[in-house]
């Protein structure tokens, strides 16, 4: 059969099936849950994706709301994951759409799987807690939920349709001072004041930022700044983000905010403890996938907006995916252009007709792009290739 009447009885699937499609976001979205908490949600998907054949593993790599359904064809390999999304922020809820993306990607995987009798690879849907903030997906690379898979994608709702864009590598930076406590009026002398140790690494760090590029951001907050003013603080810790579009150039600049702690550390006579954990990686984007979305969309009547890949950048942990298989995160529209991530406006959008089509849709492209990844040989090839060479 050739690949176009197999992508028309994928998208037939995902018409018949719509009503059931939009009920499952809308519960999620009726029902938003945060980091790693998100019982119900996981709980919708996987009973769905059960009812389709799927066979599940929960909970996955040690984490009770991280799942992985598998459906299998007549092969193992090539596997391709569609990757769901499903929790959401406190009070705006889903303000980041992600009851549109775990739907999308769960609606790709039931047509891809269910829509073509029998498949030369396998299909998972890998349930992903905890983007906001808890790095579900990076906790899930390093437990190697991905090293057998082929290739990942999935969509992300936006107010405009951009095939893709950077995100930034971000590390977090713990810097704790200790110094001495003394009564800050009758003997100061005898103290050492580990808060002015902190405000001066903020000071060197404002200093630093003339002479960084461009792309790196530097964020920070004072955690503890002492208990009363009339005790000299003896311990004062802060916590940073360091951000860059280049995952060395990022470490790089971690060893400039840890001399700027240093220099800190001389100037007040605190003792340094300074500790960093890798957090975001950057995204890769795999080149040829993302020309087989993008054909997918355009066949869909889906069209492209004039974006910069620079637009609105943010970290995800799609990005750590992205270093482990070849993946893609393009982004498609669910309102008005300007739609701001986060807020009130985008959390109804997540809930609106509009939405729902955007899901739909989305849904198609993700598993047309399976179509030709599971189908064409060259293309599995190529996809390869981009992401070894
Ligand atoms: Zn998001």
């Amino acid at each position: 059969m050739i690949r176009n009447d197999l992508k028309q009885r994928v998208f037939h699937l995902i018409d018949q099936e719509r009503d059931r499609f939009i009920d499952l976001a809308k519960r999620i979205h009726n029902h938003p849950e945060l980091n790693f908490e998100e019982y119900f949600s996981s709980d919708q998907l996987v009973g769905a994706v059960k009812d389709y054949g799927f066979t599940v593993k929960k909970p996955f790599a040690g984490l009770e709301t991280a799942f992985r359904a598998v459906y299998e064809g007549k092969k193992k390999r090539p596997r391709v994951a569609f990757i769901a999304e499903y929790d959401a922020l406190p009070e705006v809820g889903h303000a980041c759409g992600h009851n549109l993306i775990g739907t999308a990607s769960l609606s790709a995987a039931v047509a891809v799987a269910n829509g073509i009798g029998e498949l030369p690879g396998s299909v998972l849907l890998i349930g992903t807690p905890a983007e906001e903030g808890g790095g579900g997906k990076i906790i899930l690379e390093e437990r190697g939920a991905f090293d057998d898979v082929d290739a990942a994608m999935m969509f992300h709702p936006s107010g405009s349709n951009q095939l893709w864009k950077y995100a930034m590598a971000s590390r977090i930076v713990k810097i704790e001072f200790f110094g001495k406590a003394a009564h800050a009026a009758s003997s100061p002398e005898m103290g050492i004041n580990a808060l002015d140790a902190t405000i001066q690494t903020f000071n060197n760090i404002n200093a630093l930022r003339q002479h960084m590029r461009s792309d790196v951001r530097i964020h920070g907050i004072i955690l503890d700044g002492g208990r009363a003013p009339n005790i000299v603080p003896d311990y004062s810790s802060s916590l940073f983000y360091v951000r860059s579009l280049d995952d060395d150039y990022c470490k790089e600049m971690v060893k400039k905010v840890k001399d700027c702690a240093s220099g800190a550390a001389a100037a007040t006579g605190a003792r340094l403890s300074f500790s960093e954990k890798e957090a975001y990686k950057t995204l890769k984007t795999n080149r040829p996938l993302t020309e087989s979305f993008q054909k997918n969309c355009e066949s869909l009547g889906i069209i492209f907006d004039e974006t910069e890949p620079y637009d609105d950048i943010g970290s995800t942990d799609m990005g750590n995916v992205s270093h482990r298989t070849p993946s893609i995160h393009p982004y498609l529209s669910i309102g008005e252009k300007g739609l701001v991530y986060h807020s009130q406006d985008f959390a109804d959008a997540a809930n609106s007709p509009q939405g729902y089509e955007t899901m739909l849709l989305a849904a198609k492209a993700l598993a047309g792009t399976a179509v030709d990844f599971l189908f064409d040989m060259d293309l599995q090839k190529q996809v390869k290739k981009d992401f070894t060479g």
